[in-house]
């Protein structure tokens, strides 16, 4: 090693001792005549000194930062007052004896040492130097840890990893295939898996029994805020089981994260909510549990009223709903105009709101102490029913919208969020874990015309429900479930189907025809019909994870190398034209299109070099 030991690891146990160093320059200071170096590897920083008589000493004057060094010299206390609490190493610093550059940098297109907003193209085209940076190092590091507690949990619960295919058939989860052209079958593709769900599946026929893998995903999506075109996931499925057996495995696992991370609260047990309760209370299928704001029904409260916009609705079979606002009736006019225009864009012609002034209940309050555009039409002591049905007090709002149930789900779902964000509602160390349940099982797809399955077509119907599958799709509910936390989709799983009939009569609710459905997944319904076990899994989101723990928002921040929006990875330029020859030899033929863009950028490149 060129180095005896990390600079993060010196004490003041080790005063006397020699060491040798390596590392790179964090910073340098020139004290007239002395020369501090802050010398970082990955264990950590160390302060380094350089004396005039030092044999080091010139070459301690030459080093910038992000230099490469090598550094031998004596660990000394600091002299008392200069001591820093904030480092590790803060009591000592290392005596240079002799100081060795190892290789010289440029200046870095970025402060290394500091954690300044840097555009995220920049970021990502220098990823090895955006790495070295505290957060980064720590963001990685926090990776590799959830990652191992997870594997060494799965182990402890008898489950062994299995590596799946990445090269293979396309799996119906949703999205677009990633195709990679085959060169020995001219004119065939494989497909890079959006998740291993068949082949994990056709390990539980095979009498795995628990499976699990640390598996990367592929989906060529249009690139929301927080997807990657590819992610990870620890992938899991288990036989002879039933929901409950799976919901709590996951429970147990983020409970066991939770508590070796540390730092966060999280439920003593995770509440398992079903979908259509979800959509009632919160208006999303991802709740964030952290406060409060639950909608109330306000239907039959209104019911009969003068005010023909609600009864209008009511009418037409839609429904009067309404939150209430903790302290909103300090928000201005201003704001409450703002918060109209987000029920617009989500869908509704407008939103009703009603402030209640002063304090305490809300019992006799007067017409002075209520502000609302629609005071012609409700009595004072209406509006304080309506409140108190909401849970409202005096110094509060109330925000009301009417419509169809999707409109105003949607629309009360994104006022809850964003008024809980601006309000500062949601404890940052908390994670609200909860269970969501009973999810459809299909739902109908405009666009297409068809109807879909809403987790994926493998998932099991309800028992119950098996008899309705083709004839009312819509009615049937599913063992499908997600684990949410703070309003993000965490994990999804599902009972699966195990039985041929079952996924024919599916595949058929999704208009498969026969032909289409062996073509697709003969390889599945045969396997069912050789003694396919009952079983289920879940898949959690690696990256969702992660980033919850280390507190970052875009999962971006804890994956190495990622992509961009638009899915391009900016430090080695993928995706990239490849050469004639080796299209030739996997037999793809570039369309117009792609060669004019293709044309086009080169020019580009052209142009900037
Ligand atoms: N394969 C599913 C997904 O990626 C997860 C599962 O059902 O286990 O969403």
């Amino acid at each position: 090693m060129l180095k005896s030991i990390g600079c993060g690891e010196v004490r003041a146990e080790h005063a006397g001792a020699q060491v040798t160093l390596a590392g790179w320059v964090h910073r340098r200071r020139d004290h007239g005549g002395l020369i501090f170096l802050d010398l970082r590897d990955s264990t950590g920083l160390v302060q380094v000194v350089a004396f005039p008589e030092d044999a080091g000493f010139a070459t301690a004057e030459s080093v910038r930062s992000e230099y490469v060094v090598q550094v031998q010299g004596e660990v000394a206390r600091r002299k008392e007052g200069t001591e820093n609490a904030d480092l590790p190493t803060g009591e000592i610093e290392v005596r240079v004896a002799s100081l060795r550059v190892l290789n010289e940098a440029e200046t870095p297109p970025f402060p290394v040492n500091q954690d300044t907003e840097v555009a995220e193209s920049t970021r990502l085209r220098y990823r090895y130097l955006d790495l070295r940076r505290e957060r980064m190092q720590r963001n990685i590091r926090l990776r590799h840890r959830v990652v191992h507690l997870i594997r060494n949990f799965m182990s402890s619960r008898d489950f062994i990893e299995v590596e799946t295919p990445v090269l293979g058939l396309a799996t119906p989860e949703g999205a677009r295939d990633y195709l990679v052209p085959s060169r020995v079958h001219p004119g065939s593709f494989y497909a890079l898996p959006q998740s291993p769900q068949q082949w994990k599946q056709l390990l539980m026929v095979a009498g795995v029994d628990r499976y699990f893998q640390i598996a990367r995903c592929y989906r060529d999506e249009d690139l929301r805020a927080d997807r990657q075109p590819e992610f990870t996931q620890l992938d899991l499925e288990m036989a002879f089981v039933e929901q409950e057996d799976i919901l709590r495995l996951t429970e147990d696992l983020y409970q066991h994260l939770a508590a070796e991370v540390g730092g966060f609260t999280v439920p003593a047990e995770f509440p398992r909510l079903t979908y259509a309760e979800c959509m009632e209370r919160f208006g999303s299928d991802k709740p964030d549990l952290r406060y409060g704001m639950e909608i109330t029904d306000l239907t039959n409260d209104v019911r009969g009223t003068e005010f023909q916009v609600f009864t209008r609705v009511i009418e037409d079979g839609g429904r009067i709903r309404a939150i209430a606002v903790q302290g909103g009736a300090d928000i201005s006019r201003r704001g409450l105009d703002a918060l109209t225009e987000v029920a617009r864009e989500n869908g509704a012609s407008g939103l009703v709101w009603v402030q209640f002034t002063g304090e305490g209940p809300l019992d006799g309050i007067t017409a002075d102490d209520i502000k609302t555009p629609v005071s012609r039409f409700f009595s004072p002591e209406d509006l304080a029913g309506l409140g108190a049905a909401c849970g409202a007090k005096r110094g509060d709002l109330l925000l009301i919208a009417a419509g169809a149930d999707a409109m105003t789900s949607r629309v009360l779902d994104v006022l809850r969020r964003q008024l809980a964000e601006e309000r500062g509602l949601a404890d940052p160390d908390t994670l609200s874990f909860l269970f969501v349940t009973e999810f459809p099982m299909f739902e109908y797809d405009e666009d297409h015309e068809r109807w879909s399955a809403v987790h994926h077509l493998f998932t099991s119907p309800f028992t119950d429900d098996l008899g309705i599958v083709e004839s009312d799709p819509g009615a049937v509910r599913s063992h499908a479930y997600d684990l949410v936390c703070n309003g993000q989709e965490v994990a999804s799983g599902s009972i699966r189907i195990h039985s041929r009939d079952v996924q024919m009569s599916v595949l058929r609710a999704l208009g498969l025809s026969m032909d289409e459905a062996m073509l697709k997944f003969g390889h599945m319904l045969e396997a069912f019909t050789y003694g396919a076990p009952p079983h289920g899994g879940i898949a959690p989101g690696i990256d969702r994870t992660v980033a919850l723990f280390a507190r970052e928002r875009d999962i971006r921040e804890v994956i190495a190398f990622p992509k961009t929006k638009t899915a391009s990875d900016l430090l080695m330029g993928a995706p990239a034209a490849v050469t004639a020859e080796q299209l030739k030899e996997v037999h793809v033929d570039l369309n117009a299109a792609a060669r004019e863009h293709l044309a086009k950028q080169a020019s580009e490149d052209e142009v900037e070099a």
